[in-house]
């Protein structure tokens, strides 16, 4: 148990380039391991629970201190919510430094709330998470012009309101127009 939660598995090393999960530049953490199996996945490799590497969490800790000029940290995969003890106390550390949290999962927001009931850690995750990406890919529902999601069926949540309406409440998405950002933020471009 001890062990388990010191390490996480991760398909590849902390990704720290991202401009395309999530707003602003972003550092990706790829988990390991998922069992959705979507059709279409662009990352199968990441399905395997033995592949990839077990990377203590301290590890990922100091690699997110290395990020400089970031806007937050992407959580996907494979699907972190496999690995929930372990993500919770990376996005708990990222947050505390001040970097928004994005989770992408193919779990939906009700599956997880179910999950919830019967392990509370879920519910402690959530509220560590600002945006979260839900429900599996859909190649049927694949659209390209959506924002930072790649079918339909998936939703951008917004965490924190949800968690305070108790429904569902999907993210302003003019808010990340990117014209608006920069007029806003112009460091993150
Ligand atoms: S949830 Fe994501 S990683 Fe898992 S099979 Fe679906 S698209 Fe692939």
């Amino acid at each position: 148990m001890e062990q388990k939660n010191k390490y996480i598995r991760l398909a590849a090393d902390l990704q720290t380039d991202s401009i395309v999960d999530g707003p602003g530049l972003r550092a990706v953490l790829w988990t390991q391991g998922c069992h959705h199996q979507c059709k279409g996945c662009q990352n199968p490799q990441t399905w395997d629970f033995n592949g990839g590497g077990l990377v203590p969490i301290e590890a990922v800790k100091e690699a997110i201190d290395e990020l400089e000029y970031h806007t937050g940290l992407t959580l996907s995969g494979g699907d972190p919510m496999y690995q929930v003890e372990a993500c919770l106390e990376i996005i708990k550390y990222a947050r505390n430094k001040g970097l928004n949290i994005w989770v992408y999962t193919g779990f939906t927001w009700e599956e997880i709330i179910e999950m919830s009931k019967k392990k509370k850690v879920y519910m402690e995750f959530l509220k560590y998470v600002d945006v979260l990406v839900d429900g599996r890919f859909i190649l049927e529902e694949r659209d390209l012009s959506l924002l930072f999601r790649g079918s339909r069926n998936q939703r951008l949540i917004d965490v924190p309101k949800t968690l305070e309406k108790k429904e569902i409440i999907l993210l302003d998405e003019k808010k990340y127009n990117e014209e608006e950002l920069f007029k806003k933020e112009p460091m993150f471009i």
